[in-house]
């Protein structure tokens, strides 16, 4: 494991004020170091959202029985992306509920569109699947994949019924890794009960995996979920792990997640300003994500204006080269995970 000797303290997690402008500048210069005034920008597409998991912090959890659920065409999906992405796209997430029928009848077939007609760069976050199956992902032509692992706690990642065990979910991770895929992980912060002690297993648990990236979530408490009621994150804490996590691994990419938004007004700015390095379009068809319900019905969407609005009001720029281009050929944690004859994307 590549070490870069910074690891937060509770108190910085907790800062507020000065100190806490001085940590997000701290992790902004890394940042500027690091990637430049370069942001990444990738779309997003939420193509199913049944899920077989039951995650207490999620809308879509599968008890959520006032959700309509759906599943898009792959044409359609692909048509959008071919035909009408923004020119700042340079990457696209596929993104499910836990929902092995989407991946086959949905996710694989739209990969092996976009790898033969673009040459965007292919994430997905799909939840734990087979070896099988992320085998298949792979061939088709993604190289990226998300997995959260929500919680470094084992005991309330059980309780917040998190998908199998912690064990399990980074055992996952880590075989993902050893397969040449690029992980990017993730953890909420500011999770019911959750102390900035607590915060610091994250970082524990992050620094010692195989990891390209990571993100943190600023804990929302969901419409029709067991949490509801449960207070939303303090965005400090939010904000402040994202420069924490920027600092203990400044070539880590960072992304400014939606929520940022739902935690604190302009949340999306303070959290490029705390050290993020890659944004998100929404271009999820509009007739169905009102039911791609994470948290609230209410999403605020993050259409291609208001992402770059954002990157530009903080001085930023969208990045030409893809991210999975970036990648390539990078080592993670000292390994080499692609050689770039393996992935050659298509013009
Ligand atoms: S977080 Fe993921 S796995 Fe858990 S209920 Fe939501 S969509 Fe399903």
């Amino acid at each position: 494991m590549a070490s870069h000797g910074y690891f937060p303290t509770e108190s910085e997690l907790a800062l507020n004020g000065a100190a806490q402008t001085a940590l997000h500048e701290r992790a902004a210069v890394a940042t500027r170091i690091q990637f430049g005034n370069k942001v990444f920008v990738r779309a997003v597409v939420e193509v199913s959202n049944f899920c077989r998991k039951n995650c207490t912090y999620c809308g879509m959890r599968r008890d959520n029985r006032s959700l309509a659920r759906y599943r898009a065409q792959a044409e359609q999906i692909a048509g959008l992306l071919i035909e009408h992405r923004p020119a700042s796209v340079t990457d696209v997430n596929i993104q499910t509920g836990e929902d092995p029928a989407a991946v086959r009848e949905v996710v694989l077939p739209l990969i092996k569109t976009l790898r033969r007609e673009t040459s965007l760069g292919i994430s997905v976050c799909l939840g734990t699947l087979s070896p099988e199956l992320y085998a298949e992902l792979q061939s088709a032509g993604a190289s990226i994949f998300i997995m959260k692992f929500e919680t470094g706690d084992a005991a309330q990642y059980e309780q917040l019924e998190a998908p199998g065990t912690l064990a399990e979910r980074l055992r996952h991770v880590r075989l993902l890794a050893e397969s040449k895929w690029n992980v990017s992980s993730g953890f909420i912060a500011g999770l019911p009960g959750q102390t900035p002690h607590d915060l610091l297993k994250n970082f524990e648990l992050a620094r010692s995996l195989p990891l390209s990236g990571c993100s943190v979530s600023p804990f929302i408490p969901g419409e029709d979920t067991p949490l509801a009621k449960s207070p939303t994150a303090n965005p400090d804490w939010t904000f402040n792990c994202v420069s924490a996590l920027r600092l203990m691994r400044p070539d880590w990419v960072i992304p400014a997640v939606s929520a940022f938004n739902l935690a604190a007004q302009d949340g999306y700015r303070r959290g490029l300003r705390a050290g993020a390095n890659l944004v998100t379009i929404n271009l999820t068809p509009t007739d169905v994500r009102g039911d791609y319900v994470i948290y609230k019905r209410d999403r605020f969407i993050m259409t291609e204006e208001r992402v770059l609005n954002a990157i530009s009001a903080e001085g930023l720029t969208p990045s030409k080269q893809g991210l999975a281009d970036f990648y390539r050929g990078k080592p993670v944690n000292g390994v080499v995970t692609q050689k770039f004859s393996e992935t050659a994307v298509q013009a």
